[in-house]
């Protein structure tokens, strides 16, 4: 289905594009031959009637011919011609960066950028002025409206953002003879988490059925009104029609020691290219690096189907405390790679945000946060803010351990514990449900999540009837679920 828009797509631009921009090309390089041509003439007569000899006969114009044939050359050129050949150069140089941004701004659009895309061309600046004297650019600008007029809000999917899917997943397991061992984390592997061969499966489903990820920024947005009261208000989000906004997430990608062993990435860390990926412990202890967890897969992804993710977004990374984050034990001061492991961290994060991934709090100690007192979690959070907080930059969204909500109210949050992680600049809470669940207040969005576990997919699968035909989703390998 997915293939089908991205066909449209194309073919619409094919039809409509570049026959006009040919011909807008046409006219500029119809420009450039008129403007050589007569920088030609212009500097051939000038040198003529410069010449004092003009007037004296045949001999001296077999002269200017011969002065000619030598300029073809590039021989002793005039300034004036040089001047000529400067302004010609220029010319078809300016051409070239007005194509380069031309085709810059449709790349945005891919991911459905369009007000981005605009924008960058009006930023062009040539010798004879900004954007608007350039027909081409015009031209650009004009049919980039028109392909935006064309989006509908939520893919005309959904009537409110209260009914955009958020997923979630864990770790995945990248070699399941570890994971489904049959040892005493088996179970716990087969119930809570996600094979890489079904996390694929599934991602190319949503994608052919035209689900495009979205951050839960553009989802709900902070606005502030005249008197200056901040308050969430939905998102506007344009997409080609039948276009279905979501939300991914992962839990505790902090690699776990009891994990150790059982077939997970060990830790993130960047490629060789600049590009975040998994490292693995392998059996004879050797390390390897490659594509074991969701962010270096889901990226490739994203990389080969940019229509997968709006404006390039991805998905939010929850993590806890009590043993580092990202697979790094920066919860240890003992650690002889301590300082080390922080400043790597940093620069993990760095990466992974400008690749379109984000960060939430997943508690420092992964306690049941209903359940748990205030001071319990005022002291929890601060932990969290000061060892990860600290590593992977502000975040504003909270993820709940265990999925269990600070409060059950149906009505507006009120407890101390909500105050509180209000003030230390929580916006963003998710618990975990069945189906889309969503609050939009003007001071919090809460949001709940599907899980795309073993337990939903084996125990539950009616939950997941309206996003996949499980039976093409579910790993082989995948043990029954009273294993
Ligand atoms: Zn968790």
């Amino acid at each position: 289905m997915a293939d089908r828009y991205r066909s449209n797509r194309s073919r619409r631009r094919k039809k409509r594009s570049p026959k006009r921009l040919g011909l807008i090309l046409l006219f500029e390089v119809l420009l450039l031959v008129i403007l050589a041509g007569s920088f030609y003439f212009i500097t051939r007569s000038n040198r003529k009637s410069d010449d004092p000899n003009k007037h004296l006969g045949g001999k001296q114009d077999e002269k200017n011919v011969d002065n000619d044939n030598k300029d073809n050359k590039g021989e002793k050129l005039t300034p004036e011609q040089e001047e000529a050949l400067k302004e010609q150069e220029r010319i078809k140089q300016e051409m070239a960066e007005r194509e380069a941004i031309i085709e810059e701004a449709n790349k945005l659009t891919l991911s459905y950028d369009y007000d981005g895309a605009i924008d960058l061309i009006k930023t062009y600046q040539g010798k004879e002025g900004g954007y608007e004297v350039y027909p081409a650019l015009l031209k650009a600008i004009e049919d980039l409206e028109a392909e935006k007029d064309s989006l509908l809000l939520y893919g005309g999917s959904y009537r409110s953002v209260t009914e955009f899917n958020h997923i979630f997943f864990h770790s995945l397991i990248a070699d399941n003879s570890k994971a489904f061992d049959g040892d005493y984390d088996s179970v716990g592997y087969n119930m809570y988490m996600t094979t890489v061969y079904e996390f694929k499966k599934m991602m190319q489903a949503m994608y052919e059925d035209g689900y495009v990820l979205v951050s839960v920024h553009d989802l709900a947005k902070q606005i502030t009104d005249e008197d200056g009261n901040t308050k969430f208000v939905p998102g506007e989000i344009y997409l080609p029609e039948g276009k279905k906004p979501f939300v991914l997430s992962q839990d505790d990608v902090n690699y776990y020691d009891y994990m150790e062993g059982d077939g997970f990435a060990s830790r993130i860390v960047i490629g060789e290219d600049g590009k975040p990926t998994c490292e693995m412990i392998l059996e004879d202890g050797s390390v390897v690096q490659g594509p074991f967890d969701i962010v270096p897969i889901l990226d490739e992804f994203v990389e080969e189907h940019p229509d997968f993710s709006y404006k390039g977004a991805k998905g939010i990374l929850a993590l806890t405390g009590y043993e580092g984050a990202l697979g790094y034990r920066t919860n240890d001061p003992t650690s002889p790679t301590y300082e080390q492991d922080k400043e790597t961290v940093k620069e993990v994060a760095r990466v992974l945000k400008e690749n379109g991934w984000e960060f939430a709090s997943h508690s420092w100690s992964h306690r049941n946060m209903g359940e748990k007192s205030f001071e319990f979690i005022k002291q929890d959070t601060d932990r969290w803010l000061e060892e990860v907080g600290s590593l992977i930059g502000p975040t504003d969204i909270l993820i709940f351990p265990y999925g269990v909500d600070i409060e059950r109210t149906m009505g507006h949050y009120s407890s101390n514990k909500y105050h509180y992680l209000k003030e230390v600049g929580f916006n963003y809470f998710h618990g975990v449900d069945s189906k889309p669940w969503m609050h939009l207040k003007d001071d919090y969005v809460r949001m709940t999540r599907r899980p795309l576990d073993g337990q939903a997919m084996l125990q539950f699968p009616e939950r997941l009837q309206d996003l996949f035909i499980l039976e093409e989703i579910i790993d082989p390998e995948r043990p029954p679920m009273n294993w």
